[in-house]
């Protein structure tokens, strides 16, 4: 199944059109695209599915999508993840997983823009995010698959000078400030892909390609992750977890390029689709100015 959050609404995409699930199913499931990432709810979704013809229903538009999980209770992140880029960051391969939070007012939608006030070192990261469908601890590696809900991609937005800012490097908040965690532009079942373990991934500014790797080439795998964290914290229905970023990012280029006001970042996923979120300076991240 493939969902979307279309106006604030949970829906279905079937052939490119999108089925309001509260509509479709006369109210009897929710309107909330929380919903989707709730393994629960997932036959009640197949039976509606089934019994659908898109036909009937709108064309998605990408002007109406919103991040397919608009609220989840924690995001975690991985910190290396990828040979590639524990190489070109000048870090040792890890012996076990490092994480970092994403606090969850980061998560906007895939064709947001990105404020970024007067920042002059923000940058991209590609990853694959998976979504917990179902409160675990302690699981076994082979079984991680049974509770994960939906594949979407993310984008780790990233402030590098406060990320790196001495003495105590700040990767929490430098990763979380508002709009620095699209998602989407819809969410996949796990079942929707060949091998949800080896999927394309790449990242492009302004059309130029900057990163570009397989989940095949992560050192710790989502069976892995999924018992290695699982065995500190509960995984609630709605985490997410973004799994790393591959070699590539704007810091390690030479010389290190950071996002100007007006790019352009794509990124894509295999099997999920492209987001596009604009860079725009003058409003937004540590400029005290916005919406609350
Ligand atoms: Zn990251």
């Amino acid at each position: 199944m493939r969902f979307a959050n279309v106006s604030g609404r949970a829906c279905l995409v079937l052939d490119g059109r999108a089925v309001d699930i509260a509509e479709a199913s006369s109210g009897a499931l929710s309107s909330d695209p929380m919903m989707t990432a709730d393994l629960a709810n997932h036959p009640g979704l197949q039976a509606l599915a089934a019994a659908m013809d898109p036909a009937d229903w709108p064309e998605l538009r990408q002007a109406d999508l919103g991040p397919p999980v608009p609220r989840p209770g924690k995001i975690i992140a991985m910190a290396l993840n990828y040979r590639g880029h524990a190489e070109e960051a000048g870090l040792a391969i890890p012996s076990e997983p490092h994480v970092m939070a994403k606090f969850p007012t980061c998560i906007c939608g895939p064709y947001d823009d990105v404020p970024i006030g007067a920042l002059d070192m923000v940058d991209y990261e590609v990853e694959l995010v998976v979504a917990i469908g179902r409160r675990c601890k302690g699981v076994a590696g082979k079984e991680a698959w049974q509770y994960i809900s939906g594949l979407t991609c993310g984008n780790d937005v990233s402030d590098r000078n406060e990320q790196f800012r001495p003495p105590v490097r700040q990767f929490s908040l430098a990763k979380s400030y508002d709009a620095f965690g699209p998602i989407g532009p819809t969410m996949i079942t796990p079942d929707e892909v060949a091998d949800p373990n080896d999927l394309a991934l790449s990242c492009r500014v302004d059309g130029e390609l900057r990163q570009q790797a397989r989940t095949s080439d992560f050192i710790f795998d989502v069976h892995y992750l999924m018992a290695w964290l699982s065995r500190y914290v509960t995984l609630e229905v709605g985490d997410l977890i973004f799994t790393g970023t591959p070699g590539g990012v704007g810091d390690s280029m030479d010389p290190p390029t950071y996002l100007r006001d007006g790019q352009v970042m794509e990124v894509q996923v295999e099997g999920i689709g492209t987001m596009r979120n604009r860079i725009v300076a003058g409003s937004g991240a540590g400029t005290g100015a916005g919406e609350g």
